[in-house]
């Protein structure tokens, strides 16, 4: 395969996008928000800046890759695409609408992967004909440094699917882990917990998301404190990924806490919006 699709130029595509071109993929970034293609192509260039700043990339290397990336507005570049990941909104409804489209225009071989933190793979691939060729591919943030691809197998999904994701994720320079479909998979099961405990912290006054962070950076050797963590994923992706767990675990230590509703509803995603539980200058 040397032929991808990435549907979804957000924080998380922009470095899909980046990585795949950087090992050789023919890449075709699709967005639907005015400017986000624009936005995302200069972020993809900063970043491979910093990759030859650091010597991770030659310069031949950097300008090979922006060479390979495409962008487009539409979904009809996929009839190209060997593989389509899907790296759009963390809403149901988005993704199986993407997925009914893509599952009409690619061409039949090709293999259809859920970048989703926390939606039914198995209910995705539902929305198409080719439920086993349909499989989550969960990257990290930020995905060109973080080495996980959780590799998530939905009820249907076929062992060969499987397999050749995994292959790809290797040929990306990641190391793939498989796990099975259940809500949030294992990373965000057990990420997002912490992650709303550490804001009903702040909510009940215990402590500062400064003191917050430094007890699980220097207390547990974590690399990043949850609250700064929250604020890198985005605040809104992290409420809507506490929302699946609640609803489908159906158990009330998933509840959101209040706090993090409110910050969602005044804007304050994060890094992305420039504030969270920190201010971001630049
Ligand atoms: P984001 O909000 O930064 O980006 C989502 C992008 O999808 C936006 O640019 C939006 O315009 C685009 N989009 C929406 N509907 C579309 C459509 N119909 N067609 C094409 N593009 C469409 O979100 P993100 O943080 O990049 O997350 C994307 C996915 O990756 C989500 O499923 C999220 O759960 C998952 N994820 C996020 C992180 C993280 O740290 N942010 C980590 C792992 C996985």
């Amino acid at each position: 395969m040397s032929r991808v699709a990435v549907v979804g130029a957000g924080t998380m595509g922009n470095g899909i996008a980046h990585v795949f071109a950087q090992h050789g993929w023919e890449t075709t970034l699709i967005d639907v928000a005015p400017g986000a293609l624009e936005r995302v192509l200069a972020t993809i260039r900063t970043n491979f800046e910093r990759q030859v700043k650091n010597g991770t990339v030659t310069a031949e290397q950097r300008d090979a890759a922006l060479a390979r990336i495409r962008t487009s507005t539409t979904l009809d570049p996929v009839a190209h695409a060997e593989l389509v990941v899907e790296a759009a909104t963390e809403q149901p409804d988005v993704k199986f609408k993407i997925f009914r489209d893509v599952d009409r225009l690619a061409p039949p071989a090709a293999i259809l992967a859920s970048n989703t933190s926390s939606i039914s793979i198995t209910t995705i691939a539902a929305q198409t004909q080719r439920p086993p060729q349909v499989v989550g591919m969960h990257f990290m943030n930020p995905v060109p440094v973080m080495p996980l691809v959780e590799v998530i197998r939905g009820l249907e999904t076929s062992d060969k699917t499987v397999g050749e994701v995994v292959e790809v994720a290797k040929a990306l320079g990641k190391t793939p882990v498989e796990v099975n479909d259940a809500p949030g998979f294992v990373s965000n099961r057990v990420l997002m917990p912490m992650i709303n405990e550490a804001i009903f912290c702040v909510m009940e006054g215990v402590a500062t998301p400064d003191a917050i962070d430094r007890v699980m950076k220097l207390g547990m050797n974590h690399p990043v404190g949850p609250l700064a963590l929250a604020d890198l994923i985005g605040l809104d992706v992290c409420l809507a990924i506490l929302e699946v767990l609640h609803r489908d675990l159906g158990d009330d230590k998933y509840r959101a806490a209040p706090l993090l509703r409110k910050m969602v509803a005044a804007g304050r995603l994060g890094r992305k919006s420039g504030r969270g539980f920190y201010v971001y200058r630049d």
